[in-house]
């Protein structure tokens, strides 16, 4: 098996990082071998740090690969193991066949004034906000129907997994990642007299597209971790990805549970 690793900046994750190969590699049965690069093409990638080190982890090995995390912080919503629990990841990981779970992504098409359009796609979400502090405009269709005028600070379109992020923050719905599906959300519409925007969170199904009709001619558009300011954007349409990220699940973690531990048990 060829295991590739992913490390958030810090000692501790580092140090994680080193046991593990050093436990692997003093196993006798040489069945782990460690690579470095994507061209090397790992059937597993461990994420060591949050769920912000398996986002980078997810764009840099691609749809191809499974993935599992080992947590350094807080409990995530992408990473199963603890630290203290090395021992028992090494062992689980000789389970022929683990549970694949399969996380839907949000496909991004952002074609731009000079008739380009760049495919992109994000785990958690795409975030569009102006590119300075003034209104975001954007006229928001639903599968080529006129639907509202939105201005205010922001849209976010997530993925079920990225429901727990910055899609949370907006009281937007936590969705389960079995269903295929994406979710708009608006980050601080203006709501008056004069503008009116829906003001809830859409849940659509995987056969919907959402299309973000862009007034700016500048915005800033992030896609889970990258982000970067866009000139010329003239539309940017989503729905639910034809990729799948896969997580190798060796024990059993319900997503519910995953969503109390992290906002409601102490
Ligand atoms: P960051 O700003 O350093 O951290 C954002 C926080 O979001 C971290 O605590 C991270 O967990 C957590 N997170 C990431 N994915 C999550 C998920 N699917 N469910 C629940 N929590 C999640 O940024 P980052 O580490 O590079 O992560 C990028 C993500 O930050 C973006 O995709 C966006 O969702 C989120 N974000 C949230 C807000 C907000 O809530 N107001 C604003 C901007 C961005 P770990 O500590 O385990 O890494």
């Amino acid at each position: 098996m060829k295991i590739a690793t992913v490390l958030r900046n810090d000692d501790f994750s580092r140090e994680v990082c080193r046991m593990l190969r050093e436990k692997l590699h003093a196993r006798p049965d040489n069945l782990y071998r460690f690579v470095d690069s994507r061209n090397d093409r790992p059937d597993l990638v461990v994420s060591i740090g949050g769920d912000g080190t398996l986002l980078e982890a997810v764009h840099q090995y691609g749809f191809e690969p499974t993935y599992v995390g080992i947590h350094t912080g807080h409990l995530g919503f992408y990473a199963d193991w603890r630290p203290e629990e090395l021992d028992e990841f090494i062992s689980a990981l000789e389970q022929p066949h683990p549970f694949i779970a399969e996380y839907p992504t949000v496909q991004c098409r952002i074609h731009t004034s000079d008739g380009q359009t760049h495919h992109k796609w994000a785990l958690n979400e795409l975030v569009i906000r102006n590119a300075s502090l003034s209104t975001l405009v954007a006229c928001v269709y639903i599968n080529g129907e006129e639907f509202e005028t939105f201005r205010g600070d922001g849209l976010i379109v997530s993925s079920p997994s990225g429901s727990t992020a910055y899609n949370k923050a907006v009281n937007g719905a936590i969705v389960h990642p079995s269903i295929e599906a994406i979710q708009l959300s608006e980050i601080a519409s203006i709501n008056n007299q004069a503008y009116r925007t829906i003001n809830s969170s859409l849940v659509l199904p995987k056969h919907h597209e959402v299309e973000l009709i862009v007034m700016n001619p500048e915005i800033m558009i992030g896609l889970d971790r990258e982000q970067a300011v866009w000139s010329r954007v003239r539309s940017i349409t989503c729905r639910v990805g034809g990729d799948k990220v896969k997580f190798a699940r060796y024990k059993r973690l319900p997503f519910w549970g995953r969503v109390r531990n992290s906002f409601i048990k102490d």
